[in-house]
């Protein structure tokens, strides 16, 4: 019997699951994802966080129940601390390992390795290969891996630059990208923006009212650098730089009539980095800002009304 590593389908799932997935295929173990967010797994997650935890890393918790009621072997929890040079993720990344462990009970045995490709990057690579002997002692094996994860990594990136979101790619439900009669910017953090749970289908509600929808992820690293050059001062949390790069870009484009911004409750950079990306709107082009915070007490119909309200007033601006 394969041995089965699971995978929760929280954070950063949104952004590196194929490779991920890649990595452990090709290592011969099963991946196993964690069911699509229910009350039930964002309850037993606000259930075992304390309460200052943003929504998405309580949703975290919630999805490590739900694994471990699967019975898998393993759990990947892996610490990533920066992705890019001189960028790093949010503390909570830093320290999920320990915060999946000090908050829920009974985990099978979790499988972490440290990713910090800016101060570590040799380590990083010897973790991943230390990892990949758990599975096969064999180097090759792990380098074979290694490559199956980029490869799959790049297919995944060059779709979402199509125009299409995670959850359109990850899901298989959305594989054509989607036109509208007027293009709106949503901006936030993928884990939150895409999960339908918990973000109240915000993408599927505004494309079915015929808005055509761009986020952060279908640009190019080009695109949000430039974007956030515009800044006196760079943020140096990589999910930051995204937001406001992107917010900076889009407000270059003519096409782009309004801006939603999907934060979370109790995030700490999200509440600077929306602020600013909101004043920049405010200050260089009158385009219309929605700021929709996300907790798990958010009510659809509060949203729908909102988001009703929102498209109209730019179908009108539009129209006059
Ligand atoms: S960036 Fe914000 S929402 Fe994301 S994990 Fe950190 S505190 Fe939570």
């Amino acid at each position: 019997m394969k041995i089965t590593v699971g995978i929760p389908r929280a954070l950063l799932y949104y952004h590196y699951y194929p490779a991920w997935e890649a990595f452990f295929r090709s290592l011969g173990a099963e991946v196993v994802l964690s069911d699509e967010t229910t009350k039930a797994i964002l309850d037993a997650g606000v259930h075992l966080a304390v309460d200052e935890t943003c929504l998405p890393v309580k949703l975290y918790l919630g999805h490590l129940v739900n694994l471990r009621d699967k019975g898998v072997d393993y759990i990947f929890a892996p610490r990533v601390v920066s992705v890019e040079e001189r960028k790093y993720l949010c503390p909570k990344f830093l320290g999920l390992p320990e915060i999946a462990r000090f908050c829920v009970p009974d985990l099978p045995e979790l499988l972490t390795v440290e990713i910090n490709v800016h101060q570590q990057y040799r380590r990083t690579i010897s973790g991943l290969y230390q990892l990949a002997a758990r599975f096969d002692r064999r180097p090759w094996k792990a380098r074979l891996a290694l490559r199956a994860a980029e490869r799959a990594q790049e297919c995944y990136e060059k779709r979402l630059k199509e125009g299409l979101t995670p959850y359109d790619v990850l899901s298989g439900k959305g594989l054509v990208k989607k036109h509208g009669s007027m293009k709106v910017a949503v901006l936030g953090h993928a884990y939150n923006v895409n999960d339908p749970f918990i973000s109240l289908g915000i993408i599927e509600k505004l494309r079915a009212m015929g808005v055509e929808i761009v986020t952060s992820e279908m640009l190019r690293s080009e695109e949000i650098n430039t974007g956030a050059d515009k800044l006196e001062k760079g943020i140096f949390w990589t999910f930051g730089h995204l937001l406001m790069g992107a917010g900076l870009h889009f407000l270059q484009q003519q096409e782009i009539v309004g801006l939603i911004l999907v934060a979370a409750f109790g995030c700490g950079p999200d509440s600077l980095t929306c602020e600013l990306v909101e004043r920049f709107y405010k200050r260089r082009r009158s385009i219309p800002v929605l700021l929709v915070t996300l907790d798990e007490h958010t009510g659809e119909a509060g949203l729908v009304t909102r988001l009703e309200a929102f498209v109209d007033m730019l179908r009108w601006r539009k129209a006059v």
